[in-house]
């Protein structure tokens, strides 16, 4: 058999072809008018895909540049700054405000688990300057409940900040930046917009920005502001990723078509696209054998899934992408070996979603390994399991007895449906 490389990877993901060829065609200078007309228009092009009135600012970096640049533009050495964390992503939230000598709190969930909102409530305290979390923590498959802390923060009337890394929630989950109340959502090009790595953008509130003109934590490159000012103007402050920004004008025109036009709708229906394949793939891996990894509150971004009892994660990675070429990941850290993650972000559609679940069924069928562990499998069990889930959802079963946040258990007392 050929094999054809298929990325089920959460970030690289599989790359939108009209973005492939605009990148290739972008060959032009970034102080000139073309560039200036291309630019201005990306970005509003962004500001409708996030869904927010607020500024939306490009970066030439990969998502953690955003992730710093909020750090070192939202906070002065010593303020006291609140961590959820609940994998290696909330980890780096951590390691980042120390690095910017903020005084750290947290509150983490043990990898596969969210934490719950008393504990958020317990750890704010007054003079908490901000809040960082993740949309989906990617290194786990766990969805938290934005809208849940971004209420709190309402309730309590607080001075913090929130920021919200979506690198793997834009485009996965339902957000509403505006009405929720958040001030800073990250998302990175190489995830839900089709396009390789090398950009990462936020939506940064009013509020946000004004805190900006009081705090001195040091930064240069990511300056935020600096980067409001030329943006006004069409440009970057420097050099900027001008072939990704041509890709990322391609896959928004790409993702506004599919909503027939409009870019809010589009980006409604890659949300239903991923809740939908991720539905089935869960399924799927639960007929074979396997158990989720974040069982109560599973993202769409990605899957990470537990192997039979006894069976190293690895046997997964190795043989899909030996045998059929389908790249997935395994774990983050000393998740390796435990779990294996497929994503759903992005250009993944029912097809890919079907072959890989076929795939899957091959890998545990020729596995010696396998085939002691899942004693009773039989060809098909998956598929079935994933076919039912397809041809038995509702259009707007992401609304229906689902919090705002889009998980299926009640994760919290907050009135999301006043919201709706
Ligand atoms: C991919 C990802 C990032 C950013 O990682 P980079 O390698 O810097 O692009 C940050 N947060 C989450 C949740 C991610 O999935």
């Amino acid at each position: 058999m050929i094999r054809k490389t298929r990325l089920f990877t959460p970030g690289p993901t599989p790359l939108l072809p009209a973005a492939q060829f605009a990148m290739a065609a972008a060959d032009l200078h970034h102080r000139t008018a073309e560039f200036r007309a291309m630019y201005t228009r990306v970005l509003a092009q962004l500001k409708e895909f996030v869904g927010s009135k607020s500024d939306v600012i490009v970066l030439s970096s990969s998502g953690t540049g955003a992730m710093e640049a909020s750090v070192s533009n939202l906070t002065s050495p010593g303020d006291r700054v609140l961590v959820l964390s609940a994998g290696k992503f909330g980890e780096r939230w951590s390691a980042l405000a120390k690095a910017f000598g903020c005084q750290v709190d947290l509150v983490s969930a043990p990898y596969g688990g969210t934490f719950s909102l008393d504990e958020v409530r317990a750890a704010l305290k007054l003079e908490t300057r901000a809040v960082f979390m993740q949309a989906t923590e990617t290194s786990t498959g766990v969805r938290h409940c934005v809208p849940g802390v971004a209420a709190l923060l309402k309730e309590l009337k607080s001075e913090a900040v929130l920021v919200v890394d979506a690198i793997t929630g834009l485009g996965t989950t339902h957000i509403d930046m505006d009405a929720w109340g958040i001030d800073v959502l990250i998302g990175g090009s190489q995830k839900a917009v089709m396009i390789p790595p090398g950009l990462s953008y936020l939506a940064v509130s009013d509020r946000a920005w004004e805190r900006m003109e009081a705090t001195y934590n040091p930064r240069y490159y990511f300056d935020l502001r600096k980067e409001r000012k030329n943006a006004k103007n069409g440009e970057s402050a420097y050099t900027p990723s001008v072939s990704l920004i041509a890709g990322l004008g391609a896959a928004l025109d790409y993702i506004a078509a599919q909503g027939g036009g409009d870019l809010a709708k589009g980006r409604a229906m890659l949300v239903e696209n991923a809740e939908t394949i991720s539905a089935m793939t869960r399924a799927a891996v639960l007929a074979l054998g396997c158990t989720l990894f974040a069982p109560d509150a599973p993202s769409a971004a990605a899957t990470a899934v537990l192997p039979p009892k006894g069976v190293d994660s690895g046997v997964f990675v190795k043989e899909l992408k030996s045998r059929f070429g389908a790249i997935i990941t395994n774990g983050q850290g000393e998740m390796k070996g435990q779990i294996f993650r497929i994503a759903h972000l992005g250009f993944f559609d029912y097809l890919d979603t079907i072959s890989l679940i076929g795939a899957l069924e091959q890998v545990v069928h020729s596995s010696a390994e396998l085939k002691v562990a899942v004693p009773g499998f039989k060809f098909g069990d998956a598929l079935i399991a994933a076919q039912k889930v397809f041809a038995e959802r509702k259009a707007d079963e992401a609304a229906q007895n689902k919090c705002l946040c889009g998980r299926s258990s009640a994760c919290c007392s907050m009135q999301h449906s006043a919201a709706k």
